[in-house]
């Protein structure tokens, strides 16, 4: 192509579907012609905000307080400068520059492609809208700590390891700071062994681990839900983990997600057989003190309707009959 033919590409013929002709054609300009897979991938790295957002966190949050503490840097408004820059030579700077670039080749050197591991194994395989939904499930705050994404950078993190058996499902997904999912890191491969061999644990003689399949009504990964034999109320529903767990406290973050996204679709599919159901009580009994009497963990699912009993008023309350009314 001659110029003009490449001028009239760029202007009339090429059919962007996302930034990437454009960058790969000035990558090339402005590379005398030329550039590597590396260098295209590069400048269309230099676009991509969701990645600089992560760096300016950070810069914000880590690099930039540790170098300011050691009175390395000074922020001025948004920008950090270094002190006394104006009283260095030309020759000290690149002196400082040729330092630095031995360090990060020594640095990286010794630890090869482990310093970028985090990086791709938190986000390698999650898809753009998977993450969204993780981090608005988890109302922008790390799942661990609770830090708030504005502090820290939240990274969605497998919570069972793929290595490990853990499902590429939203239910398997948590947002985590970059320092719980790190802490997180350094247990792997000690918490995890056997997640798959668990998550089969079945009791013989257990009614839940051996419900049958045609009574099931929602299923996901790890959860079950089925219909209460005795139901308090019409459309009163069971969720179960489908492992053999005695109660609520036994169940793994996955098993708990996987839960609450079947009490959500219980929670539709039931108030759009029925319009009347206006409310819900969900609620697990822990414990034959509390009056659990199947001793397989079981959300109870018992959709309300207006005017089902004379005086609603405390509902779960009412375990303790007279408590349910704290003004009475
Ligand atoms: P818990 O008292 O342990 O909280 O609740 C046990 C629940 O299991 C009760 O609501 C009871 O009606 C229900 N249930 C008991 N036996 C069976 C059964 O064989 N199949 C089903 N689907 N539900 C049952
Ligand atoms: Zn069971």
């Amino acid at each position: 192509m001659n110029f003009l033919e490449l001028r009239t590409f760029i202007l009339h013929s090429m059919r962007m579907s996302h930034i990437y002709q454009p960058v790969m054609i000035k990558r090339l300009l402005n590379g005398n012609g030329r550039a590597s897979k590396r260098e295209i991938a590069a400048a269309i790295l230099s676009y991509d905000d969701s990645q600089i957002e992560y760096y300016e966190k950070i810069t914000t949050n880590m690099v930039g307080p540790v170098l300011k503490r050691n009175g390395v840097v000074d922020k001025v408004g948004s920008q950090y400068v270094l002190p006394n820059f104006e009283t260095y030579s030309p020759q000290e700077v690149s002196e400082l520059v040729s330092i630095c670039e031995e360090k990060l080749d020594t640095y990286i050197k010794k630890r090869g492609e482990k310093i970028w591991t985090h990086r791709r194994r938190s986000e390698g395989y999650i898809p753009g809208t998977v993450r969204y939904e993780v981090l608005k499930r988890a109302s922008y705050r790390c799942e661990l700590c609770g830090i708030s994404a504005d502090e820290k950078a939240l990274e969605v993190d497998h919570i069972e390891p793929r290595s490990h058996g853990g499902a590429d499902a939203i239910e398997n997904f948590q947002a985590l700071c970059y320092s719980c999912n790190a802490m997180k890191r350094d247990r792997d491969g000690t918490d995890f062994r056997g997640i798959r061999a668990l998550y089969d644990d079945r009791e013989t003689g257990c009614i839940f681990c051996e419900t049958t399949r045609r009574t099931i009504r929602f299923e996901n990964s790890l959860c079950l839900a089925f219909d209460d034999n005795y139901p308090v109320v019409p459309g009163h529903l069971l969720v179960i983990p489908k492992r053999h767990i005695s109660d609520y406290f036994g169940l793994r973050s996955a098993e708990r997600n996987c839960m609450h996204s079947l009490i959500e679709q219980a929670r539709d599919e039931l108030m759009r057989l029925d319009p009347k159901i206006k409310g819900f009580n969900i609620g697990f009994n822990n414990g034959t003190t509390a009056g659990q009497t199947v001793m397989h963990c079981h959300a109870h699912i018992m959709p309300r309707r207006q005017g089902d009993i004379d005086d609603p008023v405390g509902g779960i309350r009412n375990i303790i009959p007279g408590k349910g009314n704290y003004y009475s």
